[in-house]
């Protein structure tokens, strides 16, 4: 099966499991070979109406910031850790975090992004646990395979530039991550040592 009908048959199988009275299931959206894969926090009203990913006023800085690091939206994946809009767009709730984690996670492999940039602290703290955004924002860190770049969610840049200050700031050095993502370490990997491997 290739990725596009792999993400079809579980996209079908999140619409059956997570059914929620009164919301549309926003699953993902994006080109299957992306390299890049953007994770935010959950759908809010017009992504619910639509059944996409950031297509607010969050989606279209999103496109701007895209479009500045030069990425089309249609070749990365977009999507979020919730697929349903949690009532009145509170903050999501461990459970539904857990519920929609499957399904998330089947994304990140059939997709197998070699990079993943997080928007906000809910999508970060599935990658990195326990620390805080203000301090690790903008710094590509290296979990498994993959690299990952906690960035500050386009909603809090709209809400105070100083925060869209530093969320345009950390996009423009998405370029050079994109280029060359192996040279992104873990923490307590010796480079010298990495190379005799
Ligand atoms: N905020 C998110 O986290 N995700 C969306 O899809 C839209 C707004």
């Amino acid at each position: 099966m290739d990725k596009q009908a792999e993400l079809k048959k579980l996209e079908d199988e999140a619409r059956e499991v997570l059914k929620k009275p009164g919301t549309n299931l926003v699953f993902g959206e994006g080109s299957p070979a992306a390299q890049v894969m953007f994770i935010g926090e959950a759908p809010g009203f017009h992504e619910d109406r639509l059944g996409r990913p950031f297509v607010g006023a969050a989606g279209k800085l999103l496109d701007k910031l895209l479009a500045r690091a030069g990425l089309k939206r249609a070749e990365v994946y977009i999507a979020n850790v919730l697929k349903n809009r949690p009532p009145e767009n509170r903050d999501p709730l461990p459970e539904e975090i857990t519920e929609a984690a499957r399904f998330l996670d089947g994304q990140i492999s059939i997709i197998d992004p070699q990079v993943i940039v997080t928007l906000g602290r809910f999508s970060m703290g599935k990658f990195m646990p326990g620390v805080k955004i203000t301090q690790v924002h903008g710094v590509p860190k290296r979990v498994g395979r993959r690299v990952v770049v906690p960035m500050f969610h386009p909603a809090a840049a709209l809400r105070a530039g100083s925060v869209m200050k530093l969320l345009e700031e950390d996009f423009s050095k998405l370029p050079a991550v994109l280029a060359h993502p192996e040279e992104i370490r873990g923490e307590g990997e010796d480079p010298n040592q990495l190379s005799l491997i």
